[in-house]
C-alpha cells in the first residue's frame, strides 16, 4: 500500500515538474540573432539549447549518413525534409530527459514540424510555452550573414543568392509557424535591431 502511494506521488511530482518546464521557440529569419540570444537565455534560465542547424552541421562534420543527406539541402539554402529533421530533434530531446526547459532554435520551420513538436511534447506532459520571433529587415539580414560568412567560413553564408533563398524560404514556408502559435496565444514579435542586451531585455520581459 505504502509502496503504491509512494509510486503515485513520485509520478505526480514528475508530471508537475514537466508541466512547469519552460519551452521556448526562438523564431525569426536567418541572421536575426537567434543563436546569440539563445546563449544568453541558456545562462539566465539554465535550460537546454537545441539548434537544428548546429545538429546538422555536427552530422555533416562527421560525414554521417544524416549529415550527407542534410548537406544537399543546406548547400542550396533549402529546408532539410521534415521526416529527417523531426526524427533528429526527437532523439536530441529524448537524450536529455531531466532538463527543466528547452530553447528550440531553428525548429519548427514548417507547420508539419510544429504539429509534430506539439504532439511529441504533449506525450511528455508538457508544451511550448512561448514563441518569440525576432523581427529584422531583410537588407540588415543580408549584411549580417555575409559578415558572419567571412568570419566563420559557413558555406551557406558566403553567397548572396543562397542567403536570399533562405530568407525567401523563411517567408514562404516558415513564417506561418508564427501564426500557428499566435492562434494559441503564444507568439510575440520582438524588434531584433539594437544592442544584444537591449534585445535580450525585450525577450526576457516577454518570458517573465
Ligand atoms: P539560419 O537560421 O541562420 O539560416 P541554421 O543554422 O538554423 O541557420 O540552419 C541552417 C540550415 O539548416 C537551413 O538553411 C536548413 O537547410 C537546415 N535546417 C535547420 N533547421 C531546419 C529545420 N527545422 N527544418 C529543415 N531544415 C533545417
Amino acid at each position: 500500500m505504502f509502496h503504491w502511494l509512494r509510486q503515485f506521488f513520485r509520478k505526480f511530482a514528475l508530471q508537475m515538474n514537466k508541466k512547469s518546464m519552460i519551452n521556448i521557440v526562438l523564431f525569426g529569419p536567418p541572421g536575426s540573432g537567434k543563436g546569440t540570444q539563445a546563449e544568453l537565455l541558456v545562462k539566465k534560465y539554465n535550460i537546454l539549447h537545441i539548434s537544428t542547424g548546429d545538429l546538422f552541421r555536427y552530422e555533416m562534420g562527421n560525414n554521417t549518413p544524416l549529415g550527407l543527406k542534410a548537406k544537399e539541402y543546406m548547400a542550396k539554402g533549402e529546408l532539410v525534409p521534415d521526416e529527417v529533421t523531426i526524427g533528429m530533434l526527437k532523439n536530441k530531446v529524448n537524450d536529455n530527459p531531466d532538463v527543466t526547459g528547452i530553447i528550440f532554435d531553428g525548429f519548427p520551420r514548417t507547420i508539419r514540424q510544429a504539429e509534430a513538436l506539439d504532439s511529441f511534447l504533449a506525450e511528455k506532459g508538457t508544451e511550448v510555452t512561448n514563441l518569440i520571433a525576432l523581427d529584422v529587415p531583410e537588407e540588415e539580414l543580408v549584411v549580417r550573414l555575409l559578415k558572419r560568412g567571412e568570419a566563420s567560413g559557413r558555406a551557406d553564408d558566403k553567397d548572396e543568392s543562397i542567403i536570399r533563398n533562405r530568407i525567401h524560404v523563411y517567408q514562404s514556408e516558415t513564417k506561418q509557424v508564427f501564426d500557428y502559435y499566435d492562434t494559441k496565444g503564444k507568439s510575440s514579435l520582438i524588434f531584433g535591431v539594437g544592442t544584444i542586451d537591449e534585445i535580450f531585455n525585450r525577450i526576457t520581459s516577454v518570458i517573465d
